[in-house]
């Protein structure tokens, strides 16, 4: 017989109140064909590589077939979608299960683009191959650099069609994720449910993230004071690399902190603090230099939610949930300046260091400067291969750098190791990562694909093979644009 290829699974959610979800088989799917399977994180996962390429694995990843004690289900939530309150849940995506790892870890099994459910609204609940390739390279990406997300185990095509503006080749992704809570997830029940069922679901969260403040006097307000640190820190480390996510709507924020929902989302060349790539963010709400500002909205709404765990006064809750968030700026900034002090080599704390960082961004966004090729220059003393070099104000600042380095205890090669711990050599750039979907999609040809995601596998690492993925796009009058939940 075949071999066992390793589900191991407890489905904590679907114990929770019935509201919170509906219990649905994915839409089975004509002729399921396995285009790319994780083996690493497969076997992280306590899976067999070789038998989830069998066919009964692949009717699995298709939703064609329920593995043994999965229970699937599509969530309810409902948050604000650039700033408007909607219904919302899992329109086109079914938790098949939560796979309890050899480690004991728990981890969320989804299917993205399994068919409709209660939640599709208008949607036909599928999606199409370059998107489901895009969200595999890019989370797995974000992986590598260290970011928490949600990660990809495999991408299946349905051997169907989906109708956007043109036919597509349909596809299924199987996402892996801490868990699938969401701050809109809170916006739901805190909305349409009782506060016991609310209790319920932060009590469940705190057990199943937060479990180190079980205990504490107000876990509540502990639970948002964590969140708050968790979002300010994932977000700091997204402006390191110069990730853009594109969509931050309050249903794509998750509790347990991880990035997840890879749609608009792309990397900025140039530095410039109004970098939007999606087509459909046309105030520029989720630009580049305000993804910190819209956290913090995010992070308002989810102590909205909190309210009537808070404190039983109203008054009393409200004002320690609006202490909470007035600390969000100050967590964020500390997050965010112990990364730039990283990038720039720089292990001691200095007022000065905030004016030093800021002065290096100004000097980039006027010389137009790529911003991983910048710190990636510095990082190898090629600040010759860089738009600033021969420029007055960068040997100016260079000489500050220098002798802020100057001012610590370690060593000139310390201080570049962790530079180079900090500035990677590659990110997915967007012309990279659309040459490796025009060759799968178009061609059927995943080579150059899983090129890349073997370079993305090893960001910090600077050989001769990398220096292709380096290169910068050839200039373009049409700016790069991405689009949502295709
Ligand atoms: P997103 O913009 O990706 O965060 O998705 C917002 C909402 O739209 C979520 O509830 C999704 O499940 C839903 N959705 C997106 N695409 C589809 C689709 N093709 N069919 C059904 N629901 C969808
Ligand atoms: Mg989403
Ligand atoms: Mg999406």
């Amino acid at each position: 017989d075949a071999i066992d290829a390793g589900w191991n699974f407890d489905n904590s959610y679907a114990r929770l109140p019935k509201s919170f979800f509906t219990s649905l088989n994915p839409t089975p799917v004509r002729s399921p064909k396995l285009i790319v399977l994780n083996d690493p994180l497969a076997r992280s996962l306590g899976l067999n590589v070789q038998a989830l390429q069998s066919d009964d694995s692949v009717a699995v990843f298709a939703g064609n077939q329920i593995p043994e004690g999965a229970f699937p289900l599509a969530q309810a939530y409902a948050g604000h979608q650039f700033g408007h309150f909607n219904m919302l849940g899992d329109g086109r995506a079914h938790l098949i299960g939560e796979q309890i790892t050899p480690q004991g870890e728990r981890f969320d099994i989804q299917l993205k683009g399994s068919g409709r459910t209660p939640y599709s609204r208008g949607g036909d609940g599928r999606a199409a191959l370059g998107p489901m390739l895009r969200e595999y390279i890019i989370s797995e990406a974000m992986h590598a650099l260290g970011i928490p997300t949600t990660r990809s185990l495999a991408v299946v095509t349905t051997g169907e069609p989906v109708y956007r503006e043109t036919e597509l080749q349909g596809a299924i992704l199987t996402r892996v994720a801490a868990s699938h809570m969401r701050v809109a997830t809170f916006q739901y029940v805190a909305n349409w449910r009782t506060v016991e069922e609310l209790r319920n679901l932060a009590d469940y969260t705190i057990n199943r993230h937060y479990s180190d403040i079980e205990a504490d006097e107000n876990r509540y307000l502990s639970l948002l004071q964590e969140m708050i640190k968790r979002q300010a820190a994932l977000i700091a480390k997204w402006q390191h690399v110069g990730f853009i996510h594109g969509v931050m709507n309050t249903d794509n924020m998750t509790i347990s902190g991880e990035t997840i929902d890879y749609g608009p989302c792309a990397f900025m060349d140039v530095y410039d603090p109004d970098t939007v790539f999606s087509s459909i963010d046309r105030q520029g709400r989720y630009a580049y230099g305000n993804q910190p500002i819209i956290g913090g909205w995010n992070l308002a709404r989810f102590a909205e939610t909190l309210l009537p765990l808070l404190h039983e006064n109203e008054e009393q809750a409200i004002e320690l949930a609006q202490t909470a968030i007035s600390d969000y700026n100050a967590i964020y900034q500390s997050s965010w300046l112990t990364g730039m002090r990283a990038k720039l080599g720089i292990f001691n704390e200095e007022p000065k260091d905030v004016s030093l960082i800021e002065d290096l961004l100004k000097i980039m966004q006027k010389y137009r400067a790529d911003f991983t090729n910048t710190f990636r220059s510095l990082t190898i003393d090629k600040l010759e291969d860089t738009a600033l070099y021969g420029t007055p104000e960068i040997a100016e600042w260079y000489e500050l750098w220098q002798a802020r380095l100057g001012r610590q205890q370690e060593s000139k090669s310390t201080s570049q190791q962790l530079m180079r711990n900090s500035n990677p050599a590659v990110i997915p750039r967007n012309h990279k990562v659309e040459e490796a979907l025009e060759a799968a999609v178009k061609q059927g040809d995943y080579s150059v694909m899983e090129r890349l995601l073997d370079v993305l596998s090893r960001p910090f690492e600077h050989s001769p093979v990398q220096e292709e993925y380096c290169t910068l796009p050839a200039p373009s009058d049409r700016p790069y644009r991405t689009f949502c939940g295709t």
